[in-house]
């Protein structure tokens, strides 16, 4: 199996790089942030408390977070493999992951993370909040916070990552088309 952590700040672009990634490779791709928003439309219980965190930038708590990625998973049967987009996003859910993809005889095989600097995040955001709707995209502040959380509780997974010789890391400047591109090369060298 490929089963890639694709990484990076809120606004790095994993949504519509996920895209192109799965149409390559045939990969199921799991975005635990796209699986809490249709939890807020169907006004499910998930999805009221995932909404209490998101709408302040706050992460979801790890508990309920690996529980339905785990289930998430086991959806598929034989899979070729998984983009995971948005998730490991603290240490205790990578930890987690390697634990739950061992039981079930795989592991990660890479980790590609996108450098991307912040003021180019924060313009894509907004940006992105014309279209999508996101409320956690059009406000300044409850940006600011995303981003304030993934340098506190997500930039250490790397590290993680790191440390088991995972981690390839890609300039996320440029065109979508550009940095696609040097994901696949990324993809390549594996
Ligand atoms: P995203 O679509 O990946 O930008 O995620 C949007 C929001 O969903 C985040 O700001 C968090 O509030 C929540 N979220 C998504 N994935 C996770 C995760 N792995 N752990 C905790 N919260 C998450």
């Amino acid at each position: 199996m490929l089963n890639i952590v694709l990484f990076g700040p809120p606004g790095a672009g994993k949504g519509t790089q996920s895209e192109r990634l799965i149409e390559k490779f045939g990969l199921v791709h799991l975005s635990t942030g796209d699986i809490f928003r249709s939890n807020i439309k169907g006004e499910t219980e998930l999805g009221k408390l995932a909404k209490s965190y998101m709408n302040q930038g706050k992460l979801v708590p790890d508990s309920v977070t690996i529980d339905l990625l785990r289930s998430e998973v086991l959806k598929y049967n034989a899979p070729k493999g998984f983009i995971f987009d948005g998730f490991p996003r603290t240490n205790a859910q990578a930890d987690a992951l390697d634990v739950f993809l061992a039981s079930i005889n795989t592991s990660i095989t890479v980790m590609l993370s996108l450098d991307v600097e912040e003021d180019e995040l924060k313009r894509r955001l907004l940006k992105r909040a014309e279209v999508s709707g996101r409320a956690d995209d059009a406000d300044p502040k409850i940006i600011d916070n995303r981003i304030a959380v993934y340098h506190n509780e997500t930039a250490p997974v790397k590290s993680f990552y790191e440390n088991q010789g995972k981690l390839i890391s890609v300039e996320g400047m440029g065109s979508v088309d550009e940095i696609t591109k040097r994901l696949f090369l990324s993809i390549d060298t594996i």
